[in-house]
């Protein structure tokens, strides 16, 4: 049985970036949707006693969806922290392998910022590892990710509706943009070194 993961923040602590009543929505409708969704699927599967990556990497269907969406959103939710006002930034390793492959971390930036932007209809963007560390931007339909495909998962920007319709409506490329404010690049770079 998977259950609801704890946010590592409170509800209102990523405000004005995202809101505690898209947080209500987001992690305690749609995020515990998902949940039972896959606690109802698994039985019965074959992969009931696998970690979540693993069904991921092996489901397909409604299993590979409900697992998916798990995924993606325990990574999602626990990659930020409250704003401070300072725009944080990479550290380490992540931050000399952006800059290697990207020159400035602000290219890697617009680069992200508009994949997101430009991937049709729901999905993600991700910054993902191959096994000898190096990085690319993949855009992902619907549940799909990096681990399906054989990479790290880094870093994901939710680009479903329901991520950002209370708060923004239809600007996606604005909340792309404001989701830097509270990334939490301490845990992002502990996903690329471990
Ligand atoms: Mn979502």
């Amino acid at each position: 049985m998977f259950k609801l993961i704890d946010l590592p923040y409170a509800q209102y602590a990523l405000e004005p970036v995202i809101s505690s009543r898209t947080l209500e929505f987001h992690y305690g409708k749609h995020l515990q949707a998902y949940v039972d969704n896959l606690n109802k699927l698994l039985p019965g599967s074959g992969l009931d006693e696998l970690p979540l990556e693993e069904i991921v990497a092996k489901s397909s269907g409604a299993l590979f969806n409900n697992a998916g969406q798990v995924l993606n959103h325990e990574l999602y939710f626990t990659q930020f922290a409250a704003p401070t006002g300072a725009l944080p930034a990479p550290t380490g390793n992540l931050k000399a392998q952006i800059e290697k492959q990207w020159g400035r971390v602000d290219a890697f930036k617009a680069e992200f910022e508009a994949k997101g932007t430009g991937l049709f209809g729901s999905g993600w963007v991700w910054l993902q590892a191959d096994a000898a560390g190096e990085l690319s931007i993949g855009q992902y339909v619907g549940a799909d990710n990096p681990v399906a495909h054989g990479f790290k998962p880094i870093l994901t920007f939710d680009v479903w509706e329901h991520a950002y319709y209370l708060d923004y409506q239809n600007r996606r490329a604005a909340h792309l943009q404001a989701l830097w404010q509270i990334v939490d690049w301490e845990v992002v770079e502990d996903r690329y070194t471990k």
